[in-house]
């Protein structure tokens, strides 16, 4: 029976894969080849096991033509016992040595997907910050999950369907032409004539697969949109209930049309399938039987059983090799899909002779340098200032002029694209990337915690640390008191993303996670969100202790962060407009001014936060 699932199993390609067949070079099948190489002993066996078996599960069909002529024509009960224990014996044998093959299939085909996977995963970590925002998430989790789970639906069925549907072909042949040559070559013309039904039963059905596919998919992102956390409240905000509910309706209703026509398809294609099966049969015995009694009476009743017989065993190979090119050409398109992926460069890698320095002291030097995301377009120039051992930069400027970008190469989640970040004397480049970003620690606006506890996520930063480290961190970060009033304490489960937490209480426990990271460089990103004063204070609280010890850079919005800092960079598009100390700058009466005076002398009535928007809206 041709596999009739869902479109990875349906028997046509759709115009879209159609018009993008891969182009099936040397190289593509030298590598696809190399995967399998390392378990060529296994396929072996595989192969070894194929050809037993489907010689074992052709013979019964031959025993039938004994049981008939030598057993029951004869009357000679000896013989009828004979064939039919070893008939049973052999389709015994041919089932134990099935067993053996399909397990050995997908031994090979788990651990090579196994082995794709872990590669696979091994270079997305290696992927730059520009890789994963450039690329959807979705994209890259299924090529991790489906198409890589489609290679092993190769090996396990296309690979072995073809080796195994050959050689019972090929000695269905042999046996029907050994037993009577113009039976055989009946059976020969015949044969195809069988999967006329099914490929025309399975067009229509591949078509309904196709669009109840696409309304399945249409389905998951409705329900991806409106019932995420966000989405919800997007929805719940704009009062588009009904809207959405009647979107959704409409779509369901569609599926269930589609899904009752499938169902009838299937229907009609099991009918029309059983006809033709039976016409077959029939056939060959009334030709068979023609020739018997008309032209040659040396054919016997138990040749026309087994032509019979092992025209039925036919049907399935031929059926399945007719569809193998849809298979093919779908599985080099997976593989071609998976390569893509291994083949895009790592961005940012270790350096052939990486520096590994004995200590850090958190030294930072910008020399001239530049950076775009897109060339068309340049984000930072000429940025050039240092921070010495110790000591604490803010970088104030409005929303968009470049800080976050700025930041973002020291840790190296970008590379410069002109001029040079060093890292106590080090160009970052030279620096061995886990010493550099051991070394850093970096609280970004938005805080992410894992799915898991307070402890999972405080655990991730130093996996070894003591309860005691765990709580003196809390302590400092000032997070303590909240979670001891919480029923599970340090176990209190911080929900998708940290979505159980407010975003305070969140950025609060970043900060004891970077507390136990314990870095030389500390950089902390400061939310422009509004908090509410009293956690403002907290975190101010927990931040300020921590850059007092540490070599530090803040990105600031809040006039308290502010002055805390030995110097102040105004970054505005893209360059520093202004250097020095909070009195100094004012003193200038430039950028920096006009922004104190336009927008902090608005925020400290309300919250002692300097707002650098110049009226953009402020998440
Ligand atoms: P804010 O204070 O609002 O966080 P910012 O000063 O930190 O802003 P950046 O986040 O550094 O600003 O962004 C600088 C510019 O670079 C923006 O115009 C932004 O649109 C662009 N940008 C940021 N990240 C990317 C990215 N991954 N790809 C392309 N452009 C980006």
């Amino acid at each position: 029976m041709p596999p009739m699932g869902g479109p990875r199993g349906a028997n046509y390609l759709t115009e879209e894969e159609k018009k993008n067949r891969p182009k099936v070079t040397k190289e593509l099948l030298i590598r696809i080849f190399s995967y399998m190489k390392p378990y060529w002993k296994q396929f072996g066996l595989v192969l070894i096991a194929i050809l037993f078996s489907a010689i074992l599960t052709l013979l019964p069909s031959v025993l039938t033509g004994r049981i008939i002529d030598e057993g029951l024509i004869a009357r000679s009960m000896k013989a009828l016992v004979k064939y039919i224990v070893l008939s049973l014996a052999v389709t015994l044998g041919a089932n134990i040595i099935g067993i053996l093959e399909s397990y050995l299939n997908t031994w090979i085909a788990q651990h090579i997907t196994f082995d794709m996977r872990n590669a696979m995963y091994l270079h997305l970590q290696k992927m730059s910050q520009r890789f994963f925002t450039t690329n959807n998430q979705g994209d890259i989790i299924t090529r991790m999950t489906s198409d890589i789970s489609g290679v092993q639906q190769i090996i396990t069925n296309t690979l072995t369907s073809i080796i195994s549907n050959v050689i019972t072909l090929v000695v269905a042949l042999v046996v029907m032409f050994r037993e009577n040559w113009l039976l055989a070559l009946l059976g020969v013309v015949i044969v195809p004539l069988f999967t006329i039904p099914t490929r025309t039963a399975g067009k229509t059905r591949w078509t309904i697969t196709r669009e109840s596919q696409a309304c399945s998919d249409e389905i998951n992102s409705i329900l991806n949109e409106t019932m995420s956390v966000s989405g919800q409240l997007l929805v719940k905000l704009f009062g588009m209930e009904k809207k959405e509910y009647d979107r959704y309706e409409d779509v369901n209703r569609r599926m269930i049309d589609l899904n009752i026509r499938e169902s009838m398809a299937g229907r009609w294609f099991r009918m029309a399938l059983s006809t033709f099966s039976s016409v077959g049969p029939m056939l060959i015995y009334l030709v068979g039987g023609i020739i018997m009694m008309k032209y040659d009476s040396t054919i016997t009743v138990g040749q026309i059983s087994v032509l019979v017989a092992l025209l039925g065993r036919m049907y399935g190979p031929v059926n399945q090799l007719l569809n193998i090119q849809v298979d093919w050409i779908r599985s080099m398109a997976m593989f071609t899909r998976i390569f893509e992926y291994y083949d895009m460069p790592v961005e940012i890698e270790n350096a052939p002779m990486a520096v590994t320095p004995g200590k850090a002291d958190g030294e930072v030097t910008f020399e001239h340098v530049s950076f775009h995301y897109d060339p068309e377009r340049e984000i930072l120039k000429d940025i050039n200032f240092k921070l010495e051992k110790g000591k604490c930069i803010a970088i104030v400027g409005p929303s968009g002029s470049g800080k976050s970008t700025l930041i973002n190469l020291i840790p190296r989640l970008y590379d410069v694209c002109g001029g040079k970040v060093s890292f106590d004397g080090i160009d970052v480049r030279s620096l061995d990337l886990a010493f550099l970003r051991r070394n850093i620690g970096i609280v970004s606006q938005e805080t992410y915690l894992f799915n898991g506890t307070v402890r999972d996520n405080l655990l991730y930063a130093k996996p070894d640390a003591t309860e005691e480290e765990l709580i003196e961190a809390c302590k400092q970060a000032n997070i303590y008191d909240f979670i001891q009033n919480q029923e599970d304490g340090l176990d209190t489960v911080v929900g998708n993303r940290g979505l159980k937490l407010s975003g305070g209480e969140k950025q609060r426990i970043s900060i004891a996670r970077i507390l136990l990271k314990d870095p030389v460089l500390m950089i902390f990103d400061e939310a422009t969100s509004a908090l509410d004063s009293i956690s403002e204070q907290k975190i101010q609280d927990a931040i300020e202790p921590l850059i007092a010890t540490r070599t530090s850079i803040l990105i600031a919005h809040r006039l308290s962060t502010i002055l805390a800092a030995d110097e102040i960079l105004v970054v505005k598009d893209g360059e520093i407009v202004e250097k020095g100390s909070h009195e100094e700058l004012i003193k200038q009466n430039g950028v920096y001014t006009q922004l104190y005076e336009t927008q902090f002398s608005k925020a400290v009535k309300t919250e002692d936060k300097f707002d650098y928007t110049e009226g953009e809206d402020q998440e």
